[in-house]
Order: C-alpha cells, then sequence, then structure tokens
C-alpha cells in the first residue's frame, strides 16, 4: 500500500471548485439533535481554510449519522452548516439536497472564496452503495476531488472513492497527517516498534496482530482479548472473556512470535470480579484464575511489565484498552498504559475509539504523537490493508 500521496499543496486549486470530503459526522443530543462537540468541525477547518484562502470554491459533503437512504430531519448536516458558518467566520450555504437541483444550481453560483455544504451524503442510499451515478453527479459539480475525512477511507463510498473515477483526487491536511504518520510508523518504524493491543476480542484483532507480527519487535496484549492467549498456554482463566474458536490462532500467534523472534508479551497479574459490574469487589490474582472469577483488568505487576517494555521504544502504536476502563476500580491498567506511552519519549499512535478517549479523559492527549481521527480506518491500517479511500488518491 502507498501511503505517499498527493496533497492539496501540490494542486493550483486558484479559481477551481473543490469536492471536499469531510467528515462532519458529529456527537448529536438525541432528544434535541443539537451537536454537542464540535471539534470535528474545528478539525476540518485548516483544509477549508487553506483552499478558501487560495481561491478555491469549496463544495463540502459528509455523512452524517445512519440514515440508510432515508431523508431523516434529525440527521440533516443543517446545524453543521451553522456552525462551520461561526467557525469560519463566513457564510455557508447549505443546499437542500445532495445532488438535485437546488445543490446544482448553488453550486454552478458558487464563486473563488466561498464555501457551500450538500445535505446528508447517506440519505441517498447510493453513497454507501458506491452507485456510479451519484459518483458521477457529485463529481460533476466539480473539477478536484479532495479527501479530508479520513474516518471513512475504509469505506469504498461514491464520496470516499466513487468521486475519484472522475476527478483528480488529493487528500486534505487531516488525512495526510494520519497517512504520514501511521504510514511511517508501519513501513519504516522508528526501532524498537512496539504494538500494543487491548480490547473484548481477538476476533476483531487477527488481521492487526497477523500484520504487526511482521514488523513489531515487541507485541503487548492486554484487555479481554488476552484471557484467549492465555488459555492457549494452558493457564486457567475462570469466567474471563474466551473466543474457543481462537484458542489454536492464539497458541500459533504465540509460536510463530517465538520463531520471529518478536517479544510476545501477555498479562502476569489480573484484576478480577465475580460480576461484570461497576460496583464489583476487585480481586487480584496472580496467571491462573479461580472459576468463579473473571479477569477485568490487568493487574500491578503486568503494568509494570508492559511499562517497562514501552520505554526505550522507538515507536509505539497503541489500540484498544488494557481492561474494563469504563469502571473507574478497573481502569487502572489503561490509565497506566497511557502514562506509560506519555512519557517513553517514542513516536507513540493511538488508533482511535476507545483507547483514544482513553488518552483524552485521563488528560494526556497532548504527550501523545499521533491520535487518530479514525477507529475502524486506523484499524484497517494497522491490518495493512488497502484502504479505498487511500488507494484512490493520486500518488506523490
Ligand atoms: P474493542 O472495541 O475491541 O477495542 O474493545 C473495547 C472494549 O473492551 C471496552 O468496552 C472494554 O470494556 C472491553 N474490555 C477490555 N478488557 C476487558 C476484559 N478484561 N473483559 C471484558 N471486556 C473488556
Amino acid at each position: 500500500m502507498n501511503y505517499n500521496k498527493k496533497t492539496i499543496y501540490d494542486v493550483d486549486v486558484k479559481g477551481k471548485k473543490i469536492l471536499l470530503r469531510c467528515d462532519f459526522n458529529v456527537p448529536q443530543d438525541k432528544e434535541t439533535g443539537a451537536i454537542t462537540s464540535d471539534k470535528r468541525i474545528v478539525a476540518a477547518l485548516p483544509t477549508i481554510r487553506y483552499l478558501l484562502e487560495n481561491g478555491a470554491a469549496v463544495i463540502a459533503c459528509s455523512h452524517l449519522g445512519k440514515p440508510k437512504g432515508e431523508w431523516k430531519s434529525k440527521l440533516s448536516l443543517a446545524p453543521v452548516a451553522q456552525r462551520l458558518s461561526e467557525l469560519l467566520g463566513q457564510e455557508v450555504i447549505f443546499a437542500a439536497d445532495i445532488i438535485g437541483e437546488d445543490a446544482q444550481a448553488k453550486a454552478a453560483a458558487l464563486q473563488p472564496g466561498q464555501i457551500m455544504l450538500l445535505e446528508n451524503l447517506r440519505f441517498d442510499i447510493r453513497e454507501e452503495k458506491n452507485g456510479e451515478d451519484f459518483a458521477k453527479a457529485l463529481a460533476d459539480m466539480a473539477e478536484i476531488f479532495v479527501s479530508d475525512a479520513f474516518g471513512t477511507v475504509h469505506r469504498a463510498h461514491a464520496s470516499t472513492a466513487g468521486v475519484a473515477a472522475y476527478l483528480p483526487a488529493y487528500s486534505g491536511l487531516l488525512v495526510d497527517k494520519e497517512l504520514s504518520i501511521m504510514g511511517k510508523a508501519l513501513e519504516d518504524p522508528k526501532r524498537p516498534f512496539v504494538a500494543v493491543l487491548g480490547g473484548a476480542k481477538v476476533s476483531d484483532k487477527i488481521n492487526v496482530i497477523n500484520n504487526l507480527l511482521e514488523k513489531a519487535d515487541t507485541i503487548i496484549i492486554g484487555g479481554g482479548m488476552a484471557y484467549t492467549f492465555k488459555k492457549a498456554q494452558g493457564f486457567q482463566i475462570g469466567k474471563s472473556l474466551l473466543e474457543e474458536d481462537r484458542i489454536e490462532y492464539a497458541g500459533d500467534m504465540i509460536a510463530k512470535a517465538a520463531a520471529k523472534g518478536v517479544r510476545f508479551l501477555l498479562p502476569v497479574d489480573n484484576l478480577c470480579a465475580a460480576e461484570f459490574a461497576a460496583d464489583a469487589e476487585p480481586v487480584l490474582v496472580e496467571e491462573d484464575i479461580p472459576e468463579d472469577l473473571m479477569g477485568m483488568d490487568i493487574g500491578p505487576k503486568t503494568a509494570e511489565l508492559f511499562g517497562e517494555a514501552v520505554k526505550g521504544a522507538g515507536t509505539i502504536v497503541w489500540n484498544g484498552p488494557m481492561g474494563v476502563f469504563e469502571f473507574d476500580a478497573f481502569a487502572g491498567g489503561t490509565k497506566a498504559m497511557a502514562k506509560a506511552l506519555a512519557e517513553s519519549g517514542a513516536i507513540t499512535i493511538v488508533g482511535g475509539g476507545d483507547s483514544a478517549s482513553a488518552v483524552e479523559k485521563l488528560g494526556y492527549a497532548d504527550s501523545i504523537t499521533h491520535i487518530s481521527t479514525g477507529g475502524g480506518a486506523s484499524l484497517e491500517f494497522l491490518e495493512g490493508q488497502e484502504l479505498p479511500g487511500v488507494a484512490c488518491l493520486l500518488d506523490k
């Protein structure tokens, strides 16, 4: 996979109409539909400002929520247009449709330095189906395509990949940052390269482990997924999370790591509970977990072992919490990992989703090199998969 893609700095945008795929999939209040965090809109500003200041006319587009082809007023992008307008300090022309008459008329009249926003792309079922006619209609409104929504680059949708069949395609500044930092970490990492994986399921991360076994010097596994590996090693795991059908795979991975000289670390002690509950009494046990208990977090010895293993690393990628961090009593392992990364001095990359929110919630975000904005996309990145929304961009 080539991550070295042309960016908006590599093209003259003056006087050009740009179709800009943004990630305006903002969290909303369930009752009122009000935007509860404008972080994603703020994140899009550098690319938008650059384009407008350099004389482009910007036709922005995004999805919001999962309307599945239905027109749902609660998922209209109108409030996003308003917030974007406040942040930019200029009018954001809002189209009442996506590729319909209103959008086409407004796009045709759009002048350099002006910006408009199309209605929610996923109001049309052809967006997610990558319908050719839909992609072409989107593309027909513009002369250049800019992709700046990293969270959707792993999807081959009309606005993320389809339009690139009709327009020259460049990355925006957000996508470029993801590609240059994560791409470099995977292709040519500063060593030692340590991967820290956690979360609930082995099955979600099989391809990540396969790929990282080829690249990392050390692989650390915590969280619920660790127990399938412990089981494969012959330990008792009590009522902990177990994927029976992955035990053999887990054993194979441990053997493969040993054969390749990749250090493979698993928990050596566990904070357990008798039931999966926030107020469950934490019980510290060593490697074998009694029948009536389940592993809910890594224990202090493990936190120390993992912490030591990231010290002196050149690059660390982390995806997935070390325990049930949503419950305070079992958040300690995830906190310790976040702190260890923040203090490591390494290039640190935290995948989207739970580990990213843990790092942010714990106040370590500023000490991390890069927190990916895409949960699913960053996992597929770590899997070494071809991302359709990246593959379609022009190579440098
Ligand atoms: P994932 O989406 O696969 O990254 O998994 C995240 C989820 O894994 C979080 O909701 C955690 O509560 C959960 N998790 C982490 N460790 C454990 C564990 N030991 N037992 C059960 N769930 C866990």
